[in-house]
């Protein structure tokens, strides 16, 4: 019998103790950058020449690693392993594929300061975003791990007199798993034990920011008792690499998280039958998002403002789940706005290696670049109020920054940022406030601050998010208690730490038998 799942605790760094243990590992891990990682397919370890190199954020000349860069030669190397180890690995009982997500989350917890560490490293991750990050990556592997004990026994189904029938599932085949850099552990993680739990083998393919954090967890995955060839780590171009492996005809599944555009491109590609493909392509596509916190009239108004602040900038505004629009009451727009930027101008920024930082840098020169030109527009659209400004000089810094005011179908307010920008706009009424927070293309996450029960429960039913909240921040949801997923153009809503998600990697079979 296994413990029930319960998620593992977030550390407190109030704690003098935490903090001399996570200062000691951002000192280990401090000894490890700069160093050489292979590609790993079919267990055997392979350098390249060509390597992607990973680079701290906060400090551009600080090298996190090297990593082997694979060509399409590799990528198909790395299949015909995945399709090879998929004719044993399918067959392993699930339980005891189960074992190795169990040990692997072991693992982890023993190193999870040295994997924070490194967090705050390769994604410019202050401590606790890190920490949490780190602590959703073990989560999916606990719970995962239960889920898939659960679903070996099948679903019931009917049999009538005479028969017998049942109803299981099976694996699919090769996944090809994308993940992003901002959750650079946990998604990448999350996505990458799902399909093997399950049966299937794995190409994964990291972000190009953040491939340091993937090669420790395949090495995790390995000590873990993992057989080669059912992960096979082949990091590359999205355009090169990713594109090979979304058209090839043996990919059976293709799992992704990142952008709409990209995201789209894979949806669009994997419906092509290639020459020599017998089945379709399953795509679990998990995209971008324009989230908003709407205030009513009737609110805890420093409770909006806390939400508003912590959903906006937590992270620097790189998540999805981010929530980017606050919609607010002309009665209290004011009052909301003025204690955001209150709190806002109030927290720390800078260096993520100081316990004391709220904020770190960006991901890099193009989201720097990117969240810029959003800022100059947010100039014409509406009013800065707080922050506004950049420095890129030694890592990609930008200032929490507020634009008031704003036109709820403008740029600022319609468009993924995903920077730390949020911008204002008023309703009158609460039909109109609705309205708003639904008139974007996406439907991720969203909350609701509001004393007015009516309101609240008017806000389930027509509040199109895949994820909504009531009197809280529209980020941080935990594995196994808020499952994750949009509507729109956020995607599939596969609901990742959910309990459907690993049945989305499997065909379920019906088989009848006469008695
Ligand atoms: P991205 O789309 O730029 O990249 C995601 C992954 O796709 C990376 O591994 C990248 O190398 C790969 N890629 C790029 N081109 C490809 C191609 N042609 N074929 C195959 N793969 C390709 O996104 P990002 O910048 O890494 O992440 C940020 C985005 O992710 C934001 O839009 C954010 O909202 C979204 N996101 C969504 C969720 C969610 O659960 N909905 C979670 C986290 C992030």
């Amino acid at each position: 019998m296994y413990t029930p799942y319960k998620h593992e605790p977030l550390t407190d760094f109030s704690i003098e103790k935490n903090r001399k243990d996570f200062e000691a590992a951002l000192e280990k891990v401090n000894g490890l950058m700069g160093k050489d990682y292979d590609l790993v397919i079919d267990g055997e370890r392979i350098s390249t020449e060509q390597k992607i190199v990973s680079i701290n954020p906060a400090n551009k000349e600080e090298v996190v690693g090297r990593v082997s860069k694979a060509n399409k030669d590799l990528a198909e190397k790395a299949m015909e392993a995945a399709s090879e180890s998929f004719k044993t690995w399918r067959n392993w009982d699930p339980e005891a594929r189960a074992g190795i997500l169990f040990r692997a989350a072991a693992i982890t917890r023993r190193r999870k300061h040295e994997f924070s560490a490194l967090l705050v490293k390769e994604a410019g991750k202050p401590w606790k975003e890190a920490d949490a990050d780190t602590a959703e990556a073990i989560d999916f592997m606990e719970y995962y791990a239960r889920q898939m004990i659960e679903l070996a026994k099948g679903k019931p189904v009917q049999s009538r007199e005479g028969e017998r029938n049942q109803y299981v599932y099976q694996p699919s085949g090769v996944a090809v798993v994308i993940p992003p850099w901002n959750f650079a552990f946990a998604i990448m993680a999350g996505t990458t034990v799902a399909p093997i739990v399950t049966g299937n083998t794995v190409l994964l393919k990291p972000a190009s920011a953040t491939p340091v954090v993937a090669a420790w967890f395949v090495d995790v995955l390995e000590q873990a008792g993992l057989p080669k060839g059912v992960v096979n780590f082949i990091p590359g171009s999205g355009a090169e690499v990713g594109d090979y492996l979304v058209d090839h005809p043996k990919t059976a599944l293709i799992t992704f998280t990142g952008s709409r555009d990209v995201g789209l491109r894979i949806f669009g590609r994997a419906a092509v039958v290639q020459p020599g493909q017998k089945h379709l392509k399953r795509v679990i596509a998990e995209m971008g998002g324009k989230d908003t916190v709407v205030v009513d009239k009737d609110a805890d108004l420093e409770l909006a403002a806390q939400s508003i602040f912590a959903s906006a900038f937590g992270f620097a505004g790189q998540k999805c789940s981010a929530g980017s629009r606050a919609v607010v009451h002309e009665d209290v727009y004011d009052q909301v706005l003025n204690r955001v930027v209150e709190i806002t101008k109030a927290a720390v920024t800078g260096n993520p290696e100081s316990y004391e930082t709220y904020m770190g840098p960006v991901i890099d020169q193009a989201s720097f670049n990117k969240i810029m030109e959003y800022i100059e527009i947010g100039k014409q659209e509406g009013r800065i109020v707080a922050g506004g400004n950049g420095d890129n000089s030694k890592g990609y810094f930008i200032e929490p920054t507020i634009i008031a005011d704003l036109d709820p179908n403008g740029r600022i307010q319609q468009e993924e940022i995903f920077g730390p920008v949020v911008g204002f706009s008023k309703f009158k009424t609460f039909d109109e406030g609705l309205e708003i927070a639904n008139n974007t293309e996406y439907g991720l996450t969203g909350a609701l601050i509001s004393n007015n029960r009516e309101h609240i429960e008017r806000a389930k039913r027509e509040f199109h998010v895949g994820n909504l909240y009531f009197n809280r921040n529209c980020t941080g949801a935990i594995v196994g208690y808020q499952p994750f997923g949009g509507f729109n153009m956020s995607g599939t809503d596969s609901k990742a730490g959910g309990p459907d998600y690993l049945a989305l990697h499997m065909q379920a079979k019906t088989i009848s038998e006469m008695l």
